[in-house]
């Protein structure tokens, strides 16, 4: 009786570990798992576009399994300062290939102050067809005064302010994950900081980010950083700066004034962060 009561169980076991099938078995990878320093050897098995197990030698069954012996396994990278907002949404591009083949997954659209406003449709733009990687878009504050004043240079009536509020928090609503302005471009340029604090603190509300191209980036960096720190101070969100540079050969070495400046808010508690591309040429429109 007990040897078949230890059959059975051996049998449940087994039976068990038969049951644990995987759609992707990927095996001798050294996983980066993104938050512990050291990398470790081992297996990760996929079902149903989760990861259901990490370990050494797993006995997962899978019907697709890849030796990624000498390969490196990680989570995928996201691209934080991104301007696929259309090509997103075209038949010829949507896979988004380049970036998928870069290990990007993820990116994040609507940089710059500039992409669409109705993020509920333009989301739905993308799942009707799909897309080659996760989409993250920023409301684009550029695009939501085109919208409400146009192209004009002056200050919003109460009425267009309270307009652009409620499209912002429609945006943030429909799933938006911060706002980001484009201070040089027209007419995110048009409006002053105390009409951007006002929209980020729609934003705050939703926990979203202030990302931002900020008003100068040559003589004028350190007024531009200081404004975008304010504004994430007074509406109380976190602030992205956007390809953090000082243009121009007279503003050389101003960035690392900036950064200083940038530290001491940090360690004051603020949170502050900054993205750099790694070459010298920069490009914009005009
Ligand atoms: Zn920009």
């Amino acid at each position: 009786m007990m040897m078949l009561r230890s059959a059975i169980l051996l049998l449940i076991i087994v039976s068990q570990c038969d049951g644990q099938s995987a759609d992707t078995l990927l095996t001798n990878a050294l996983i980066y798992d993104g938050v512990a320093i050291e990398p470790v050897k081992g297996d990760v098995a996929i079902k149903d576009g989760k990861i259901i197990a990490i370990g050494e030698s797993l006995p997962h069954a899978a019907k697709l399994e890849i030796d990624c012996t000498g390969k490196v396994l990680c989570p995928g990278f996201i691209d934080l300062h991104n301007h696929s907002d259309r090509q997103i949404i075209s038949g010829a591009t949507r896979a988004n290939v380049n970036y998928l083949l870069q290990g990007c997954t993820t990116v994040v659209t609507g940089n710059c102050g500039s992409g669409p406003v109705d993020v509920a449709k333009y989301y739905k733009q993308i799942d009707s067809a799909g897309a080659g990687t996760n989409i993250a878009h920023l409301l684009p504050q550029g695009g939501l005064r085109l919208e409400v004043l146009g192209s004009e240079r002056r200050k919003p009536t109460a009425a267009e302010l309270t307009k652009m509020l409620e499209l912002a928090n429609k945006a943030m609503h429909d799933g938006a994950w911060g706002m980001s302005t484009g201070l040089i471009y027209v007419p995110s340029s048009y409006a002053d900081t105390e009409e951007l604090v006002a929209i980020a603190k729609v934003v705050s509300k939703h926990h979203g980010i202030y990302a931002s191209h900020i008003r100068g980036e040559g003589g004028g960096l350190l007024d531009s950083v200081q404004e975008a720190m304010d504004i994430g101070k007074e509406a109380n969100l976190p602030v992205h700066i956007s390809h953090f540079k000082s243009s121009g050969q007279s503003n050389w070495g101003l960035v690392r004034v900036a950064v200083k400046v940038i530290e001491e808010a940090r360690k004051k508690g603020q949170i502050v962060t900054a993205d750099q591309y790694p070459y010298r040429a920069s490009s914009t429109s005009l």
